[in-house]
């Protein structure tokens, strides 16, 4: 019988990697607090009406990357492919926008995406987002495009290019959509079959299709910025204003447009090596489109295996925690009772103990000790338990030191303090 395999495009989180996740999510959350943004949790599926509605029917991810299917009760449910829409949701379901307002959000999630695997491309991946409701000001974006650079920077990655560009407001748009199709008229036949549709009804997406005859037809397309309002020229002048201030380095490339269809005024994009490490923007009109009030919103998405994959790359180092503070050995079943006990009454002190389970030799379980990295070890044999004390040997240099097993203050206190 073969046995199972995970499915294409997912990866085990191993024991040996954990460490690698704690680290990032942990520095995440601290950055968070730092910027006074708050955790949400949202669901692992949402109705499937809400991505058709906040990510954009014309989108790759609504067109080809969905996992939707029915439930038993008949409905059309899909696992999240991004966070956005389901924060957005969860915001209006709860009136969060009845609160001081800005509101702002983090979240760690999974999102779910059937794509072509590749380096960097899985079907289930992991994002840090954030997502800010409630102002309009350009500041916003540049206080969090800061904190995405912030999160990149902690782990010492060169190398990062921040590009922005304006994707102008709904007026602006249409404005461009008709000069894009005039372009595209001549060239219509040559698209590929999605970008037929996408020029009837949203070309603009055609500029994100990763078919090579269409790069090749859309290479000398007009660019939005040439196409965007008082209003928003203003705003992106105020965003460009807001980096140079906060001394971030950027640079403008009009070609962006993002994956998503929720996207107006800003969007940008941290690139590494050719890959997009983090993606974000302005969407002022998606939490009305989702049935809430008309306000605007600015947030962004990291993926967390790519980033783990360019800190490998870079050999960054992720300091490895201690996993085991003290192993404690045994010699025979009443010694195996008076160790177990031992290490359970320890960790009430906050110390990491292990003891034998596998009925090894002394040894045996000093091997395993090692292996493990305890960084010490003591031995509890009958003498031990007569006498009430041990040796402890400290690991890394082989000191030993007689302890009192019944004043297990000073014993953790050792511990701890070596
Ligand atoms: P791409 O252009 O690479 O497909 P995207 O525009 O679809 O990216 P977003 O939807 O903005 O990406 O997601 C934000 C971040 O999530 C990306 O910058 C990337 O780091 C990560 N990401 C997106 N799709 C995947 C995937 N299939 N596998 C791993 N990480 C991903
Ligand atoms: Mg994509």
């Amino acid at each position: 019988m073969s046995s199972i395999q995970a499915p294409k495009g997912t990866k085990d989180m191993l024991p040996s990697d954990a460490y690698k996740w704690h680290y990032v999510e942990e520095k995440f959350r601290k950055l968070s607090k730092e910027y006074g943004i708050r955790e949400i949790r949202t669901p692992m599926f949402e109705h499937t009406e809400l991505f058709l509605r906040g990510v954009g029917e014309t989108t790759d991810i609504v067109q080809k990357e969905m996992y939707t299917f029915e439930d038993k009760g008949g409905r059309s449910v899909t696992l999240k492919p991004e966070g956005t829409a389901p924060a957005v949701r969860a915001f209006i379901e709860s009136s969060l926008y009845a609160d001081a307002q800005p509101t702002k959000l983090y979240y760690f999630t999974p999102a779910f995406r059937y794509e072509n695997v590749q380096k960097g491309r899985l079907r289930q991946f992991h994002q840090y987002g954030i997502e800010v409701f409630g102002s309009k000001e350009a500041s916003i974006d540049a206080e969090i495009i800061s904190l995405a650079m912030r999160a990149l920077g902690e782990f010492g990655l060169n190398d990062l290019s921040l590009n922005i560009n304006s994707l102008g407001c709904p007026h602006c748009r249409e404005k461009f959509n008709n000069a894009l199709k005039e372009y595209l008229k001549e060239n219509h036949d040559n698209l590929c079959a999605t970008c037929k549709t996408r020029f009837e009804r949203n070309p603009m997406r055609i500029l994100d299709c990763k078919e090579h005859k269409c790069k090749g037809i859309t290479e000398k397309a007009p660019v939005i910025l040439d196409f965007i309002c008082e209003e928003c020229n203003t705003h992106f002048d105020n965003l460009k204003g807001y980096l140079d201030a906060l001394g971030i380095k950027y640079n403008v490339d009009p070609k962006i447009v993002r994956g998503l269809d929720y996207y107006t005024k800003t969007v940008f994009e941290i690139i590494h090596d050719g890959l997009t490490v983090c993606g974000g923007g302005r969407y002022d009109k998606l939490i009305e489109e989702i049935g809430g009030p008309s306000m605007p919103a600015f947030g962004f998405g990291l993926g967390l295996e790519r980033l783990l994959m360019i800190i490998e790359n870079q050999g960054v180092e992720i300091p490895k925690p201690i996993y085991i503070d003290l192993f404690v050995g045994s010699i025979g079943e009443k010694s195996n009772f008076e160790a177990l006990k031992l290490i359970c009454d320890l960790r009430k002190y906050g110390i990491y103990c292990e003891c034998d389970h596998m009925k090894k030799s002394v040894k045996a379980q000093m091997k395993y000790a090692n292996k493990i990295g305890a960084r010490f070890t003591l031995i509890l044999g009958e003498d031990e338990i007569a006498n009430k004390s041990a040796k402890l040997k400290n690991m890394s240099n082989g000191e030993e030191s007689i302890v009192n097993l019944t004043d297990l203050d000073f014993l953790a206190k050792l511990i701890k303090e070596q």
